[in-house]
């Protein structure tokens, strides 16, 4: 291959085929950079050697397919290129063939910022580029580590439908109409969810799969119409069990890039600790800048805002900002929903100065506990807008204060979420995770009596800011299944309708069981340093939710529609 040949090689004839990167001719001796998957290799071509071959190459453009073959020689020591693998060899060629042409290129392989709808809609010129050709493999080395370390960790490969009923994982469904009984449709599988929980019912006690997932989202950086999670399940586990599998392939897939893994095992945060401390249910951990909660000192206040307001928090940033740092800072907390930004600046001297100082209590100024050349910012609201405002901004300041220290990899848990949460919509109870999530131990009587209150089996993964996947242990009692559909409003007949074959499953011996799913893709491009999991997606969909490649989607003639028993509304034709 172009990239393996060595100064060991001289004398060797041999034959090479690949892409041209670039060609230059230099008075009657030609050179090309050849390229295959495993490198570069320089061929020459010598009108005196090879008169053919010198007639052929003044034909040959830019990713030309081309096959050579000739003899391995030594470069003379002065064109030794040392930042090449082979740039100690070149090929004398004797034979060349254009096995394939290229009509002239949309953009050049080497160009840099090329724009990414062109990169998209010549998605096969830019999987020849080394970032694309770097990420697929490395993505193919990480999934296979993740299948290995699964194997020998006992689990088993099970393939589940995609066409499927509704899956509750907070999307809407992708629906596939069915030809053969029109008016129906299938969804397209959000996650395997129910099919893995009946599998555990079914005697299968340790399950995975790299399962393809569908959901009908906004995309974003990290969010694709379709993407893969390494999805999982255990019998008879305890939370323990199913975090230890995780981290297992974490490390196999640091081990399998020849990358220091992150050591095991990861911390553990509760979701009430990570809420109070970092505003974020998937902190970045890999700095400190933690919010603390000054609500009980600031209840008397003779500041207003702060004695009336459910919950007052604040951040101690470690430098004395600037009022037009400031001004920043509070836009920056509006976008988030604040309705301002209190502030204090301590000075070199530890002398204070904030227009709020003057209404605040000693007992106050002491409970910031802010040490000179900092600045204390507060805010005071409820208590769900205040931890996201401070989220916020601890992520903003962490970043832009260089607080974030890049050489570390954290990996932690959250542990402990609620079960339920408020649906703005309907005004009704509706999951945090998945309806099928179990409650804490001792929490069960609260799924009727206080669902605010109730915390669940649900777990996160988070690698430095990112969420990696979620998991939880499941609810194995029928009864206790149908009480979290009622919690949610949901009917018996309406949960029977939905739900029934797998409250069925639940009532013929279903043991015990909890899972997770890994987000392969996020993971992926985590591991490769890319800021978007289209970079490592061979063929992405674009923000629109279209592919530039194919044009998909597109508009289906009515006589197919028709068979399909659908007709369009007039305004989506
Ligand atoms: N089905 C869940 C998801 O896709 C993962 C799990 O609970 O195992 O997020």
């Amino acid at each position: 291959m172009c990239g393996e040949l060595r100064t060991g090689d001289v004398g060797r004839t041999t034959t090479l085929a690949g892409w041209v990167s670039r060609r230059r001719d230099h008075g009657g001796l030609v050179f090309v950079d050849l390229r295959d998957p495993t490198g570069l290799m320089q061929l020459v071509i010598n009108p005196e050697r090879a008169p053919a071959a010198t007639e052929l190459a003044k034909e040959i453009r830019n990713e030309f397919v081309l096959q050579v073959t000739g003899e391995v020689v030594a470069r003379a020591p002065e064109t030794v290129n040392p930042n090449m693998a082979t740039g100690g060899v070149e090929l004398q060629v004797a034979e060349l063939e254009i096995v394939s042409r290229s009509t002239p290129l949309p953009f050049q392989l080497d160009e840099e910022g090329v724009d990414e709808s062109l990169r998209l809609r010549y998605r096969w010129l830019d999987l020849r580029t080394e970032r694309m050709q770097r990420n697929l493999r490395l993505g193919a080395t990480v999934v296979s580590a993740i299948r290995r370390s699964m194997e020998e960790q006992g689990f088993i490969d099970v393939w589940t439908p995609g066409l499927t009923l509704g899956t509750p994982e907070g999307a809407r469904d992708f629906l596939v109409p069915v030809r053969l009984q029109p008016g129906t449709f299938f969804a397209l599988a959000q996650s395997p969810q129910l099919f893995k929980q009946a599998l555990m019912v079914g005697g299968f006690d340790r399950y995975y799969q790299i399962a393809t997932c569908w959901r009908d989202e906004d995309l974003r950086a990290d969010r694709q119409f379709e993407f893969r999670q390494l999805d999982l399940e255990l019998a008879f586990p305890i939370r323990e069990d199913v975090l230890e599998v995780l981290e297992r392939v974490v490390v196999a897939s640091f081990e399998a890039l020849d990358r220091e893994p992150p050591r095991r095992p990861f911390p553990r945060i509760s979701y009430a600790d990570a809420m109070l401390r970092y505003g974020s249910d998937k902190p970045d951990l890999r700095f400190g800048l933690e919010i603390q909660d000054a609500t009980e000192v600031t209840r008397g206040s003779d500041f207003g805002v702060f004695a009336g307001a459910p919950a007052v928090r604040f951040l101690v940033v470690p430098q004395a900002l600037s009022r037009g740092d400031l001004a920043k800072l509070e836009t920056f907390a509006k976008e988030w929903g604040a309705k301002g930004l209190a502030y204090l600046i301590c000075g070199p001297d530890g002398d204070v100065r904030s227009p709020i100082v003057k209404f605040l209590s000693e007992a106050e100024l002491g409970a910031f506990a802010a040490p000179p050349d900092s600045t204390v910012l507060l805010a005071a609201d409820e208590l769900p807008g205040v931890e996201r405002v401070l989220g916020a901004l601890r992520l903003h300041l962490g970043r832009e204060l260089g607080l974030v220290d890049e050489t570390r990899e954290v990996f932690h848990w959250i542990l402990n979420f609620p079960l339920f949460q408020p649906d703005d919509e309907t005004g009704l109870w509706t999951f945090v995770h998945h309806p099928f999530t179990g409650a804490l131990e001792g929490h069960e009587e609260l799924i009727e009596d206080d669902p605010a209150k109730a915390l669940s089996q649900h777990y996160d993964l988070i690698w430095n800011g990112w969420e990696l996947g979620s998991g939880s242990i499941r609810i194995h009692r029928s009864d206790v299944q149908q009480r979290v559909f009622s919690a949610m409003g949901m009917t018996a007949d309406e949960a029977n309708a939905k739900f029934g074959w797998f409250l069925e499953a639940l009532q013929m011996g279903a043991p015990p069981h909890g899972g997770f799913a890994l987000g392969v893709d996020r993971f992926v491009a985590l591991l490769a340093g890319e800021p978007n999991i289209r970079e490592v997606t061979a063929f992405p969909k674009v923000s629109s939710g279209s592919d530039p490649l194919t044009g998909a989607p597109s508009a289906i003639p009515s006589a197919v529609l028709g068979e399909l028993g659908i007709r369009l509304l007039e305004e989506s034709r």
